[in-house]
């Protein structure tokens, strides 16, 4: 952080204010102390019949890679909201969320990412702008060496593995 996006200063420090026990910005102009966290990245894991929707990414990081439609939640929106938006961004395809079906830590970038179980509610999907190419994958042929991160690789293995059947949120954490 250069400047503060409270009053402009470029007087920062990055120091542990009294009382905390982290380091943060601190602008020493207009004494606002800068927190910053987490962001949420939500998707679905979208179902048709036995196949997964996946889609084949235009955009870098890891373009040309597959992954499920997601991305970071906007202000002002719920995590079913955004999941839901991200889907119909970049694969076109309107379905109806059945449960939350995984949650992944990514604490060296500080990111969550929520994926919910979904199905199409109709077998009509195209490319969104940051799409390649938009599939239906049955199980047998999901390309696991193409799967553009870890937080997707995590959500198709646990569907994988338990389908519907558990009933529980899968919680995994990316480890180095
Ligand atoms: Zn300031």
């Amino acid at each position: 952080m250069n400047f503060c996006s409270h009053c402009g200063s470029n007087r920062l420090t990055y120091e542990i204010p009294a009382g905390d026990y982290r380091s943060r910005y601190c602008c020493q102009q207009c004494g606002t102390i800068h927190y910053q966290n987490p962001k949420l990245v939500v998707g679905c894991l979208p179902l048709y019949q036995d196949k997964i929707l996946i889609c084949k990414r235009a955009i870098e990081p890891r373009y040309g890679f597959w992954n499920l439609p997601a991305g970071f939640l906007e202000n002002g929106e719920t995590v079913e909201e955004g999941a839901l938006r991200e889907t119909w961004e970049e694969a076109c395809a309107q379905v109806e969320i059945t449960k939350l079906h995984c949650l992944y830590n990514l604490p060296h970038v500080n990111q969550v990412y929520l994926f919910f179980l979904s199905h199409l509610t109709s077998p009509k999907f195209a490319c969104g702008s940051e799409s390649l190419e938009v599939k239906l994958f049955s199980e047998d042929d999901i390309p696991w060496d193409k799967i553009a991160f870890s937080s997707n690789k995590f959500a198709l293995e646990k569907y994988v593995l338990y389908k519907e059947k558990y009933e529980g949120i899968h919680i995994g954490t990316y480890r180095h």
